[in-house]
């Protein structure tokens, strides 16, 4: 589709070859540019145009639009893909140093504002969807370049210097923000370690442990791209291939119970809640609640897949893939399976004062950080003087801890002694 935003000129997706071809040739060019897409859809689509266009006279290019890196440039020695992070980002520290196109700037002219190339209007697309839950999200967000580059420079003055510490908070501010622009190409990840670089020197020399950690959280994204560029069905099945044979379950009442938040578990049922209603949600919770939902549920993690793909405002296929893949164990450099975290005691380490807890599931809000992470187990009186009523204001746990880590792990063991 073209869209006509002032003087800008929009190509959206789902613009055919030939809509392509005609602007094109009512503006005289005689290239195509373009930024490339890593998902399978856009590899195909990127093909298929470039090869119209071709056919009929004009050049295409496209550049590495939201990576930092050509997919070939980072290989292992034997030119295979890398599937653990430690030896990538050592590869990267290497190649980044020397590779100096990273950080050319290149500049295009403007769109020629007298040219009136409208198409329709972006309202006309009707593109939102009708129901307005996402109405809310304008309190917690806003689009654009400089949105992100606002976020950026008060995130380097005042979230970077306790990045290692706090990012693992999700009561605290301790996270950039930048996921919604990152994903969106608003910020490129090269302007970032720019940025960084700028007053902390070459990254390969920094040895600040909150800013190596932050950029490792940038290369985690590039890790996501270049396995999702080299194992294109990564989105479909796991990594490893054993995890096909995990005797999955696909429970319809407790996948409801989890994407509403009604767990019975306060830091599950906090998370999945802020993602519903802001878009996004912390990843120390993002970790918690993937895994409460495919190892105490049993259920696929491409079902989790799912709807923080329909929720998130960041829903990204490289890095959500990789980050189910993750947290469900079968995906590169994964979590070991075995590791199960208990979303109690997740929820005291991570959020001591339950103050998230308290801003997400308000009628828990009044239960003293002693309980708040466990009000099954707290007395009744206590219970009485914080208005809850279990199983009515608030519901009691929909499988038991113990048990579903036990079954879990009976699982995997179902899984590992199964034959293909
Ligand atoms: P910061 O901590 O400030 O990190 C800066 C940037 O580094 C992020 O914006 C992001 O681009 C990148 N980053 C940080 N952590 C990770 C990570 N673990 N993996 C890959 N890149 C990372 N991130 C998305 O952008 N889109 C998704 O759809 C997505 N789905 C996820 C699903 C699961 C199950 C899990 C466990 C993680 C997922 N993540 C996803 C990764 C991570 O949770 C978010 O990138 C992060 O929470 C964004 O917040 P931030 O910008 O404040 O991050």
């Amino acid at each position: 589709r073209l869209v006509s935003r002032g003087s800008d000129l929009l190509i959206m997706r789902g613009t055919t070859e030939s809509q392509l071809f005609n602007v094109a040739k009512l503006i005289n060019a005689t290239d195509v540019l373009f930024n490339r897409g890593y998902s399978p859809s856009d590899i195909l689509m990127e093909e298929k145009v470039s090869a119209y266009l071709t056919k009929k006279g004009i050049h295409t290019i496209s550049w590495q639009g939201n990576v930092l890196c050509d997919s070939d440039l980072l290989l292992k020695k034997d030119g295979t893909p890398y599937q653990v992070f430690t030896p990538f980002w050592k590869n990267f520290l290497k190649v980044y140093r020397s590779e100096s196109t990273f950080r050319q700037k290149r500049k295009l002219p403007p769109f020629p504002k007298q040219m009136d190339l409208r198409g329709c209007d972006l309202n006309d697309l009707q593109l939102l969807p009708p129901l307005k839950w996402h109405e809310a999200f304008h309190q917690y967000w806003k689009v654009g370049e400089k949105e992100a580059g606002r976020k950026l420079r008060r995130f380097l003055s005042q979230g970077l210097p306790t990045y290692d510490t706090h990012r693992n908070f999700p009561g605290m501010s301790g996270t950039s923000l930048l996921s919604p622009h990152l994903h969106f190409g608003e910020i490129h990840p090269r302007n970032i370690l720019a940025s960084i670089e700028a007053t902390c020197g070459p990254l390969s020399d920094v040895r600040n442990t909150d800013i190596i950690q932050f950029c490792k959280e940038i290369l985690w994204r590039e890790f996501s791209y270049h396995l999702l560029i080299h194992f294109p069905k990564i989105h479909l099945d796991p990594l490893k291939e054993i995890f096909k044979r995990y005797p999955w379950k696909k429970n319809r009442k407790w996948y409801s119970a989890w994407c509403r938040g009604q767990t019975g578990y306060p830091i599950v049922d906090a998370g999945m809640r802020q993602l519903w209603r802001s878009g996004w949600m912390h990843n120390r919770v993002r970790m918690i609640t993937a895994s409460f939902l495919v190892k105490h549920l049993g259920i696929p993690w491409q079902e989790g897949a799912k709807w923080f793909w329909d929720t998130l405002v960041d829903a990204d296929l490289a890095n959500n893939t990789q980050g189910w893949q993750w947290t469900a164990g079968c995906g590169a450099d994964a979590a070991p399976f075995f590791r199960i975290f208990n979303p109690i005691s997740q929820g005291e380490k991570f959020d001591p004062q339950g103050k998230y807890v308290a801003f997400w599931c308000q009628e828990l809000s009044k239960l003293p950080p002693k309980w708040i992470h466990r009000p099954w187990e707290a007395p009744a009186a206590v219970l009485d003087n914080a208005g809850i009523h279990l199983g009515v204001d608030y519901p009691l746990p929909i499988v038991d801890h113990q048990e579903a880590r036990k079954r879990a792990l009976w699982n995997y063991e179902v899984m590992k002694h199964q034959k293909s």
